[in-house]
């Protein structure tokens, strides 16, 4: 028996059973073949528009295993993609022919309470992350999806609810280990293999394949003040001007994010309000709750909402509290800017795009970045938009391939008119697959040196199914 397998030309090459063999001499179930059980749920990530076809997966158990894959895919120059949890949006977990290294088994999550940190394995989720840290009433700054994978969040940066307060996941993540493109396994942190561990605070999964991450951890909850204030749309002026007056008044515990979309047929709002569109501000006080019910007090005064579902919920279920909004399986694609300010400017566009949104999954979602982010410098990590306040993510999703041209149509029509408004830079985790381009804007000045670190352990780019970054041979 032999596999067949795309290399990194483009061109197929044909593994003999004993190459095989070798790999799964160990762990056959984990070593995946088009058609055997697992390997279409192995392929199968959040984004429905990828539907890519490994010639081989391997289900990594362990460090072990994913050195025996890294040396494969080098020694036959296979293409190579790897999975974390899989919700990238540009489907980089997953490639046509080539080899896949599905990290999705390496779940292992140990906290140290005394230190208050945490080792976290590559195929944790973040809910996997959150329930085990809350166990001890600890937690990091990490997304605010639970089903998305700590590994891709990690690389390109990470941010959520806690972030304004603790920074990007960068930000608290204090060493990793990591499977080099020669094979090798080392250690970084700010004293060991320190490059590296700049590159890898933002740089994506450009320069090795993280097997384990060690975070900063903090006390947060039991329970967080949090909750929707949910407004019409036809009050988004009003509510937007009045957002951007009150933020800076409120502590850095305090963050507020806001959805424009359909309303869904949550059970909170009033049967009249289904399907019409709405402005939904989303608030998280991590603070003490008493202190938190003052700080919101003028936000929820504000104009006549139709509806305030603030109050204090296990930190736990407000970091879930998204999950039905966004599960897999449905069309989607994302156009997203970072801003410094709400403009007036920017809420009459977003407004005028809210009022034409072209299906009920489909959302304007609006972050607030900011505070402890914007305290370290651009230099400092490879994620470099520290300046910025704010992104969007205008995020188109539907669920019927007829309306690709449509829904698409709406999103880039939206960043376009948003453009003028918006400061430099792009969210790695947020480009899909077409805007390979806007790579180098991503990192701004730091480019060029991730370019070096590229030439320095990845000359030959074995990694890149990623938001690439080209070592000088392939610039
Ligand atoms: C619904 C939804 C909500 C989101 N919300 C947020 C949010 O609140 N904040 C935020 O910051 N981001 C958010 N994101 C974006 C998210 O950070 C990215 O999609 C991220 O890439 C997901 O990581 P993953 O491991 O799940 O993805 P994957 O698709 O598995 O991997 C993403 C990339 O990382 C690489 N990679 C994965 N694991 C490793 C590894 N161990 N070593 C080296 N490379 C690796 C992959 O090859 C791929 O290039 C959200 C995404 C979705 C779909």
């Amino acid at each position: 028996m032999t596999v067949r397998v795309t290399t990194s030309e483009g061109s197929t090459i044909d593994l003999g059973n004993d190459v095989i063999a070798r790999l799964g001499a160990s762990q056959l179930d984990r070593v995946l073949l088009p058609g055997a059980p697992g390997y279409d749920e192995a392929r199968t990530i959040w984004n429905a528009m990828i539907d890519r076809r490994p010639g081989l997966i391997i289900r990594c158990g362990s460090t072990a295993d994913v050195v025996e894959g890294v040396r494969l895919a080098r020694e036959h120059d296979l293409i190579l993609a790897v999975r974390g949890g899989g919700h990238n949006i540009a489907g980089n977990a997953v490639n046509d022919g080539g080899l896949m290294l599905d990290l999705s088994p390496m779940k292992s999550i140990q906290v140290d309470q005394g230190k208050r940190t945490a080792r976290v394995g590559p195929g944790a989720t973040l809910a996997e992350f959150d329930r085990e840290a809350q166990a001890f009433g600890l937690a990091t700054p990490v997304g605010v999806n639970s089903t998305t994978g700590i590994a891709g969040l990690t690389l390109g940066g990470g941010f959520g609810w806690l972030s304004r307060r603790l920074g990007l996941t960068i930000d608290n993540l204090l060493s990793a280990e990591v499977v080099l493109a020669s094979g090798e396994v080392v250690q970084t942190s700010a004293t060991q293999n320190p490059d590296l561990f700049w590159g890898i605070r933002g740089g994506g999964g450009n320069f090795g394949i993280v097997t384990s991450f060690e975070f900063q951890l903090h006390q947060i909850g039991p329970e967080v003040l949090s909750g929707l204030i949910v407004h019409p749309l036809a009050a988004a002026k009003d509510v937007l001007r009045f957002y951007r007056e009150f933020l800076p008044t409120t502590p850095e515990e305090f963050a507020c994010w806001f959805v424009m979309r359909k309303a869904p047929p949550l059970p909170f709002l009033a049967p009249e309000w289904h399907g019409k569109e709405i402005l939904a501000l989303a608030v998280c006080y991590s603070g003490p709750i008493a202190e938190g019910e003052k700080i919101a007090a003028p936000l929820r005064k504000f104009g006549k909402p139709v509806a305030d579902v603030i109050a204090p919920n296990p930190f736990t279920a407000w970091q879930a509290i998204l999950d039905p909004l966004l599960t897999p399986g449905l069309r989607n694609y994302w156009k997203s800017h970072y801003f410094k300010e709400v403009s007036d400017g920017l809420i009459d566009v977003l407004i005028e795009y809210a009022g034409k949104i072209p299906d009920p999954n489909t959302e304007i979602a609006f972050a607030q970045l900011g505070g402890a982010i914007n305290r370290v410098p651009a230099d400092a990590t490879a994620y470099a938009a520290r300046d910025a306040q704010f992104t969007i993510n205008v995020h188109g999703r539907w669920q019927d391939a007829a309306k690709d041209a449509e829904c698409i149509g709406w999103a880039r029509d939206l960043f376009r008119a948003a453009a003028p408004f918006a400061s430099s830079g792009a969210y790695v985790n947020f480009l899909t697959q077409e805007e390979g381009d806007r790579v180098s804007a991503a990192y701004g000045r730091n480019y060029d040196r991730l370019v070096k670190l590229k030439n320095k352990y990845d000359p030959r780019n074995l990694f890149r199914v990623n938001q690439n970054i080209r070592p000088m041979a392939y610039a």
